[in-house]
C-alpha cells in the first residue's frame, strides 16, 4: 500500500507517527512544508522538515513537540552576548548542527530534497521524506504596528509576536516560479490514498497545496483530511490567527469548505463537530485528539480506513 500525506510541523509529525503505526507495512510518503523556513545566522533553517525528521526518528523534544531532546543552548547564549540578532527563535546547539550540514550542503550546490534524504539517513524516520520543492518559497504576512504596514517573515508574525498583530494577508513569496521537488508528483500519482494530517491548513497543507501543480496531482487521489479545528478552536497553538487572515472562521465546517471539492473525498471531525457536512464529502465524527500513541494510532487507522474504503 501507498500512501502519500502533507505535513507541516507538530500536528503532521505527530499524526504521521500513528500513521506508521496504523500501517506499519505501507510505504509513506510526506510531503514537507517549507514555507516555514529561514535563515538565521547564515544558517537554513526548515522547521517543518526537521520536526517531521526528528519526531519520527526519535530525536525529538516530546514535551516542546519541536526541537531535540537532551537540548543545550551554549551557541544561542553565545550569539546573544555578541549582540547578534535575532534571539527570539529557539535554535539549540544539536539542533544547530543539523542547520549546518544543510546549509553546507546547500552551498555546495545540493538541492533541498537530496540534503533532507541525507539528513533522514542518519534518522531512518521510516517514511520517504521530500520537501514540497526544491525552489526557495516563504510565508511573509503583513501586518500593521507601531511601524505601519509591512510584510514580515511568518517567523517573526509567529514566533517573536505570538500572532498576537492581526495578520492583514499571507503570501508565499517565490511560488508562483516553484517546481514541486523531485519525486512529489510521481509519488502523489502512485499512491494508493492521500492522508491530510491535521496540521495548518493555512500555512502548513495550504502552503503545499499552493506549489504549481500539487494541488491538481493531490485533487486527482481519493484524499481524507483530519481537521485540525475541534469545536471552534484549533486544538493547540494559533492556526485561527492564520485563517482569519484569510477570512476563513475558526471551524471544522469552515476548513471542509477551504479544502473542498474536488480536493477532499472525506472529513474526520470531533464528535462535537458531527453536524459538519459538505456535498460529495464523506465526513465522520472520531476521537480526534491525539493524547497518546494509541489515540493518534487509531485516529490515523480511521483516516486511512475511510480513504481505503472510499478509494474501493
Ligand atoms: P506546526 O507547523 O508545528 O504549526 O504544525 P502543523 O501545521 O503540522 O499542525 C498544527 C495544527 O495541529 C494546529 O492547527 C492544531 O490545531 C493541530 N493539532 C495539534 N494537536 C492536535 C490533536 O491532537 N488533534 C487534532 N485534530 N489536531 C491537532
Ligand atoms: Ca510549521
Amino acid at each position: 500500500m501507498r500512501i502519500v500525506s502533507l505535513a507541516g510541523g507538530i500536528g503532521g509529525a505527530r499524526f504521521l507517527r500513528g500513521l506508521k503505526a496504523a500501517a506499519p507495512d505501507a510505504e509513506i510518503t510526506v510531503i514537507g512544508n517549507t514555507g516555514d523556513d529561514i535563515t538565521l545566522f547564515g544558517l537554513r533553517v526548515c522547521p517543518d522538515l526537521d520536526t517531521v525528521m526528528y519526531t519520527l526518528g526519535g530525536g525529538i523534544n516530546e514535551e516542546q513537540g519541536w526541537g531535540r531532546e537532551k537540548e543545550t543552548h551554549a551557541v544561542k547564549e553565545e550569539l546573544a552576548a555578541y549582540g547578534v540578532e535575532p534571539q527570539w527563535f529557539g535554535l539549540g546547539d544539536r539542533d544547530f548542527a543539523t542547520h549546518i550540514v544543510r546549509s553546507q550542503m546547500l552551498e555546495a550546490g545540493y538541492p533541498l530534497s537530496q540534503i533532507t534524504e541525507a539528513l533522514c539517513a542518519r534518522w531512518q524516520p521510516g517514511v520517504r521524506l521530500i520537501p514540497m520543492s526544491d525552489d526557495r518559497c516563504e510565508t511573509h504576512v503583513v501586518i500593521t504596528d507601531e511601524r505601519g504596514k509591512r510584510a514580515i517573515h511568518f517567523q517573526e508574525w509567529w514566533v517573536r509576536m505570538r500572532a498576537s498583530v492581526p495578520a492583514e494577508s499571507i503570501a508565499l513569496v517565490g511560488v508562483d516560479t516553484a517546481k514541486p521537488a523531485p519525486g512529489v508528483l510521481e509519488a502523489i500519482a502512485e499512491a494508493d490514498v492521500v492522508i491530510l494530517p491535521p496540521s495548518n491548513p493555512v500555512v502548513s497543507v495550504g502552503t503545499i497545496l499552493q506549489v504549481p501543480g500539487i494541488r491538481d496531482a493531490v485533487a486527482a487521489k481519493t484524499v481524507v483530511g483530519v481537521s485540525p479545528i475541534i469545536g471552534g478552536a484549533p486544538v493547540r497553538g494559533m492556526a485561527d490567527a492564520t485563517l482569519a487572515a484569510i477570512g476563513v472562521e475558526t471551524s471544522a465546517q469552515a476548513v471542509l469548505e477551504l479544502y473542498g471539492r474536488p480536493l477532499l473525498d472525506g472529513w474526520l471531525v470531533a464528535q462535537e463537530d458531527a453536524g459538519v457536512a459538505l456535498d460529495g464529502v464523506t465526513v465522520q465524527a472520531r476521537p480526534l485528539l491525539m493524547s497518546d500513541p494509541d489515540a493518534t494510532r487509531a485516529l490515523a487507522g480511521a483516516a486511512l480506513d475511510l480513504a481505503l474504503d472510499l478509494a474501493r
